[in-house]
This record gives C-alpha cells, structure tokens and sequence, in this order.
C-alpha cells in the first residue's frame, strides 16, 4: 500500500522547445515512518501522430508559446487529480491509473488531457520504485511478472525526412538495427560508429549532415529515388564502419504514411501510388536490402492496405502499427483479428496511462506480436521509455539516432542497466526478428 502524500505539477520544455508536463509525486517511505520518497517523470510528445491517440492538452492561447501551452493540463493535475489522489492508498500501478481514469471518464482522455494523466501515471511509478528501494525496470518487471533482463536492439534512425525534416523524403525514418551483436553496448557502439560514417559519406557527396529531430541527417536527395539513394548511403556507411549488412546490422524503416497519403493514394517520389504500388515497392526494397522491420507502411485507414501487406511479406518482415494501433488494445485487437501488422509500436502518451500501456502489450505478446516501445520525436531527458523497454523485456527500443541528448539519455540509461544487471543481462538480438528469417 502506497499513501500519496503530495503531487507538484509544472510546466517544462521538450526537445523541440515546446512546452510539456513534468510531475512528481510523493508516497510515503514504507522503511521510514513519516518520511516520503518521491519520483519525476516528464511527458514526451509527437508530431506525426495518429488519429487515434489520446488527447494532449494544450492551452490554445496564442500569447504564450504560440499556443502551446500545458498551463490547463498542469492545472488539470492540481485542482481534478490531486484531490481525488491524495492520502489515497493504492497497492498497484493499475489501481491508481483506473482512478486516473475514472476521473477523466472519456475514451480519449480529451477531459483531464493525456498529458496530465500520464505524468502522474509515471511518476507514479518511479515513487513506487524509490519505496520498494528497487531500479525503475525491476519495479516494472514486478508489476507485470517479467525477468525484466533483457536489453533491447536499438532501432536507430540515422537519417530523417517526412515530417521530422525539410528534405523532401516521403520517408519519416530510415533506421538502422544493429541486432548481430552479444551485448547492447556493443550494439550501440556499432550503431554510432555507423553514424559518423554516414556523416562522412553525405559531406563528401556535399550533403547537409544537419540532424533533424530524432538526431538523425536529413540531407536532400535530388534525382530519382531519392529514398534509395538514402537507403544505399546508409549500406555504405555500415560497410565503411566495419561492419557486415543483413549479418551485424539490419534496417528498418518507419514510412509514417497518413503523411503522404491523401484520399487514399499515395504521393510517393512524384507518383501516384496505390496501396498495392507501396507494398510492391517495399517488397521489392525488401529483396534488395537487408531491411527486417517496416513500420507504418500505409496510412492509418487503409486496412485493406495493411492486411495486403502483412499477407504478403508478413513472414519476412516486421510490419509495425503505429498510428495504425497508437498503443490502444481496441484498435489492436482489430489488427490481431484482421490479420494487419505482426508488431505493434508502444508510445505510453499515445494511450495515457502505464497499466493500458502494459496491457497493449500483454496482449500483442499473447498474439505472438513484438513491441517496439518508442520515443516521441518531441522528448525531454526523461528515461522512463528506457527502463519500460528492460522491464518487459519488449526487446526493441525506438529511441533516435546517435546524437542529441534527448534521444542519448535513454541509450546512456541501457549502458547503465546493462552494467548493473552484469551476467544477468541478455540482450535480444537477432533472435528478436529470428522468425522473419527463414
Ligand atoms: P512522432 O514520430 O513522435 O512525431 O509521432 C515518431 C514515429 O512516428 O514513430
Ligand atoms: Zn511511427
């Protein structure tokens, strides 16, 4: 039983300089009587997001911010959620989080805003891991009965374009996965050395190595297919930096396509394309590339699209729902029953609390579906998605590219797991994506 003793709520800045929501909340210490432990969280936030996900609150008053604003979701937290959460004692994260919710008391969270609901979750927590004098991704592991061990293979997402850049790609990420490795920070090391490959190669070609968002280059491809010529520097640069493509190192994109789709065609690379025309095009990529991981390969309405897809490569490759899923176990278990998509993208402020969060993915692991849990491109120096990943050994972490702290953090928190786990640690590795290479 966990009392909550007090909850503070402000607004701080995210990586892209908007404002977001920081919480922390105190329980009281269970080792010493009259004594509080405390725990902090801040919440991320995107930009191409799905159409589905949970509400994040923003002020709307354009004197502040340009509008963006978390004053009424801070207010939110101190004047509707501490009331009802103070003193309380609650044993479990889910008790907790179904009050947060009843409170709220929509499907969307469009009441109180996910921002304000899932700082106090998370917050939540951490406090519980200071009380139980345990790590946070052992606290997870607890709550969901996980060995809580295994560290993830970093998705890494080198070079940027859709809507996390100005170069004209269709394309939001173009990722690199360096999964042919015995220990996560090798695997990280690989996947930094291949960055500052990459950068080498677009100078030489006179490129922009001017990062985007997520850390990673966004240089500006002209000619035709740009996406492969994206694709091929990125070959080049893992075979520049020592390491064997489709052995050591694999790729995966994320099309994020609702960004290029429009009444149900595509505009890719100057086309019109039909879903059937993407699926061809990733296939074929598919054959050519060591790729083993698409995500958001088409928009996020088109279901006949996604069932195509996930008929026809489905076995070779991981086709992932983002904005198809947007972590909600309602538009999961569509995909589930429909056969659309074999992964699922974990964003905790897509769905807005930590129990819904686990339970998407309890129930994709039930399906044989993997979880990727994710960054958002707007993020803070919060590492909470890092001991998320460990703690339900998902396997798969999206968090960015080899620069900008915002993204580093996490990756720095994995070493740091990965250290004190010691030769208990296992990292997953290719026998995450074992059953997409027969
Ligand atoms: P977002 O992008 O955080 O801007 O939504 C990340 C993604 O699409 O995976
Ligand atoms: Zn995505």
């Amino acid at each position: 039983m966990f009392k909550i003793r007090n909850v503070l709520a402000r607004e701080v800045i995210d990586s892209r300089g908007f404002p977001t929501v920081e919480v922390e909340l105190s329980i009281d210490d269970p080792k010493h009587a009259g004594e509080t432990v405390t725990g902090r969280a801040i919440v991320p936030s995107g930009a191409s997001t799905g159409e589905g996900e949970a509400l994040e609150l923003r002020d709307g008053d354009n004197k502040r911010y340009l509008g963006k604003g978390v004053l009424k979701a801070v207010a939110n937290v101190r004047d509707k959620i501490t009331p009802a959460i103070l003193n309380r004692e609650f044993t479990l994260q889910s008790h907790l989080d179904d009050m947060l919710r009843e409170i709220d008391g929509t499907p969307n969270k469009t009441k109180l805003g996910a921002n304000a609901i899932l700082g106090v979750s998370m917050a939540y927590a951490r406090a519980v891991a200071a009380a139980e004098r345990l790590p946070t991704y052992k606290s997870i592991a607890k709550t969901c009965n996980s060995s809580g061990v295994t560290l993830p293979v970093p998705l890494m997402n080198i070079l940027n374009g859709g809507k996390h850049a100005d170069n004209g790609l269709a394309i939001q990420e173009f990722m690199i996965v360096p999964a042919g490795f015995n220990r996560f920070s090798d695997a990280l090391r690989a996947g930094v050395e291949v960055f500052h490959r990459l950068k080498k190669i677009l100078s030489t070609k006179g490129l922009s190595t001017a990062v985007g968002d997520e850390g990673g280059f966004a240089p500006i491809f002209s000619g035709a297919s740009p996406h492969e010529q994206a694709i091929t520097a990125i070959m080049q640069a893992i075979q520049d930096a020592g390491y064997k493509p489709g052995t050591d190192i694999f790729l995966a994109l994320d099309c994020a396509a609702s960004e290029f789709c429009e009444n149900g065609t595509y505009n890719f690379e100057e086309k019109k394309c039909t879903a059937e025309d993407m699926v061809n095009i990733y296939t074929q990529w598919a054959k050519t590339y060591p790729i083993v991981s698409i995500e958001d390969g088409l928009a996020e309405h088109d279901w006949n699209g996604w069932k195509l897809f996930t008929d026809r490569a489905g076995k070779q490759l991981q086709i992932v729902g983002d904005d198809l899923f947007v972590t909600n176990p309602t538009f999961l278990k569509k995909g589930i029953d429909q056969k659309a998509g074999n992964a699922v993208l974990i964003k905790l402020n897509q769905i807005g609390t930590v129990t819904e969060t686990l339970e998407t993915m309890r129930m994709g692991a039930q399906a044989g579906f993997n979880s990727i849990v994710s960054h958002r491109s707007g993020e803070t120096e919060d590492t909470f998605i890092a001991e998320l990943v460990v703690g339900t050994d998902a396997g798969q972490i999206k968090t960015g590219s080899a620069s900008r702290t915002d993204r580093i953090a996490k990756y720095n928190q994995l070493i740091r797991i990965e250290e004190e786990l010691g030769s208990r640690a296992k990292f997953a590795g290719r026998e995450i994506y074992k059953r997409f290479m027969k």
